[in-house]
Parts: C-alpha cells; sequence; structure tokens
C-alpha cells in the first residue's frame, strides 16, 4: 500500500499518521495534542 494512502486510512479513523494517538478535529483540520502533528482535509 502507498504511503499516502496508508496515511489517509488512519487520518479517516482519527488516528495519527506520526505518532498513533486520537486525533483531534478542527473545523476541517485535524491536529494531533500527542506530537503536533495537523492536516487539513482537501475539499
Ligand atoms: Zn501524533
Amino acid at each position: 500500500m502507498p504511503k499516502d494512502e496508508k496515511q489517509a486510512e488512519l487520518i479517516k479513523k482519527g488516528i495519527c499518521p506520526a505518532c498513533g494517538r486520537l486525533l483531534a478535529h478542527l473545523e476541517s483540520c485535524i491536529e494531533c495534542p500527542n506530537c503536533g502533528w495537523s492536516g487539513c482535509e482537501e475539499a
């Protein structure tokens, strides 16, 4: 599985692709309170 695809699947499950902790949803963006990873969903 391509790396981007695996990352997208983790994000879909609400899991940080960097550290594996749960992500917090901020409006249309997501952020990991544990490691600071963040991303925004592309429209
Ligand atoms: Zn993280």
